[in-house]
């Protein structure tokens, strides 16, 4: 979107019906091997990716995402963890919708990458959709987590020669983010700085001000040493395959 004058924007948007990728991620620690960046940038590789496939367009990404959370994003207590509140990410990416929806974008697919955001991101989509319905406009938008689904075969050769498997819950900077990253941005990965400590006990429940004794020092809930870049390949494109499938559903 950035690269295209304004009437080719506009051109696209009316005459072709181009859908509009918005990728939506965060600003997070990711541990002492993998950039602040990874959740953003991970969900602007994923729209560049399906819209080549369907020639669609990518808007700038919203960077900043929800507040990390102790027991799913390490927290957000951590230096470089730059959070929006609720309020903010919610207005801003509804602000953004509204705006794409106002100059003619039927069809605006939504990229989450970061899973403290999702249900801020659904409440940002219901409004904007309104707004818009309301000035006439008949956008329609998708929004999904690229990472929603994992195949249950690409599971196993994830965690092969590990005894253990985090699962999961416990994949913040651990192997699949790490492989994801080895694969789309082999330069801002340090395997060399990947520490393998005990992994997080969680309890069923959330303190406030966090006790950031729960998390491992390096802030990763899992270790990524495993990773490699063939981990990535396979995580990735299957969830290209996944994302793309649901946007040709969506917006035949
Ligand atoms: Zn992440």
């Amino acid at each position: 979107m950035s690269e295209l004058a304004w009437d080719e924007y506009q051109r696209r948007l009316v005459e072709d019906g181009a859908i509009v990728f918005v990728p939506v991620g965060a600003v997070e620690q990711h541990g002492y091997h993998l950039p602040l960046g990874t959740d953003w940038m991970m969900a602007r590789y994923m729209a560049r990716r399906v819209a080549e496939k369907v020639g669609g367009i990518v808007a700038e990404p919203v960077a900043y995402g929800a507040r990390s959370q102790v027991r799913t994003g390490g927290g957000p207590h951590r230096c470089g963890t730059t959070s929006l509140n609720a309020e903010t990410l919610i207005a801003l990416l509804h602000d953004v919708l509204d705006e794409i929806g106002r100059h003619d974008a039927r069809k605006i697919v939504v990229i989450d990458s970061h899973f403290e955001n999702r249900f801020f991101l659904d409440e940002a989509c219901h409004r904007a959709q309104g707004t818009l319905a309301l000035k006439g406009r008949e956008t329609r938008i998708l929004k999904m987590l690229y990472a929603e689904r994992i195949n249950p075969d690409t599971m196993k050769a994830v965690y092969q020669g590990i005894d253990n498997p985090p699962g999961l819950d416990l994949e913040h900077g651990g192997v699949l983010e790490t492989a994801m990253m080895l694969y789309c941005y082999p330069d801002l990965v340090n395997m060399s700085r990947i520490v393998d400590e005990p992994r997080p006990d969680f309890p069923p429940y959330d303190v406030f001000p966090v006790n950031p004794d729960w998390v491992p020092t390096s802030g990763c809930l899992s270790s990524g040493k495993t990773a490699t870049r063939m981990i990535g390949e396979l995580l990735v494109e299957e969830f290209v395959g996944h994302v793309t499938e649901a946007v040709r559903k969506e917006f035949p």
